[in-house]
């Protein structure tokens, strides 16, 4: 497992990543952003409204930035996003769904880019593959000839993605996985932490693993006499959690429920759940 380090550092051939300065519970060591080309590039989710680092992105680019691609409009990956564009006199292109929970209100695209959408950096072509479950708005950008993913927030590395309600959802984020597996992914670069390799074994472990979730939140569904709650079984599952991560891991939980019900084994019972 190599470790994250900060600067401009080269992860593979006319692939760059540098690492935002918002490290913390939920971002890991921070927003991996990524400049791409060896000619035109792409910057690819700048991360936070930092001079620094939007200065370092401009600076790591070995040619004329062209775009600024985004995989999703949370504040941390968006929130460079537009100063960046306006300085560099290029479009920001994401997906035109609006999310409705958590977003960067101060973010918008020029140039909408649906599933199959591909940009142009000389040699290196970079295809749109929307995949919802994280955010509704969800975009990975996809370099067919070698293989390598920029995966967002679908894919991180060591850390669970979180699916929260309204804009996440348990059921189109299994989708997406499923989608992802039959692609020609051999890397993946995550929104967060490092590099990974073995791309089709990491994506086939992620689906395991929430699909072990699922069949806990079954049990501890099954196993209460009354209706129960979100909170409740996330205090049973996850009992050594840091506090901070409570109110997540019970959003976690929301969302497992939340598909167990479109299954038709889990439906609300006053303010909570019951097995269906
Ligand atoms: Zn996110």
């Amino acid at each position: 497992m190599s470790a994250v380090r900060r600067g401009a550092e080269t992860i593979a051939p006319g692939v760059v990543r540098l690492i935002a300065p918002n490290p913390g519970p939920m971002t890991g060591p921070g927003t991996n952003s990524y400049v791409v080309g060896t000619g035109p590039c792409a910057i690819i989710d700048p991360g936070v409204n930092d001079d620094d680092h939007l200065d370092a992105l401009v600076a790591a680019a070995p040619g004329e930035i062209v775009a600024v691609l985004v995989t999703h409009a949370h504040p941390d990956h968006t929130g460079g996003a537009r100063r960046l564009a306006e300085r560099l006199g290029v479009a920001v292109h994401a997906h035109a769904t609006q999310l409705r929970g958590v977003r960067d209100k101060a973010f918008h695209a020029d140039r909408f880019m649906a599933d199959g959408d591909r940009v142009a950096l000389g040699d290196i072509t970079l295809e749109a593959i929307h995949t919802p479950g994280h955010a509704a708005d969800h975009l990975c950008f996809l370099w067919r000839e070698t293989g390598l993913l920029f995966a967002g927030d679908t894919v991180m590395a060591d850390v669970t993605v979180v699916i929260l309600p309204p804009d996440g959802g348990m059921t189109a984020y299994l989708e997406s996985l499923t989608r992802l597996r039959a692609l020609p992914i051999k890397q993946i670069a995550p929104g967060h932490g490092r590099m990974l390799d073995d791309a089709l074994v990491v994506l086939a472990q992620i689906v395991e693993h929430r699909l072990a979730r699922e069949a806990q939140v079954r049990e501890a569904l099954a196993d209460s006499d009354d209706a129960t709650t979100a909170d409740a079984i996330a205090a049973r599952l996850y009992p050594d959690l840091d506090p901070r991560l409570r109110g997540m891991a019970a959003a976690q939980v929301e969302s497992h429920l939340l598909r167990l019900a479109e299954l038709g084994q889990a439906q609300a019972a006053g303010d909570g759940w019951a097995p269906d």
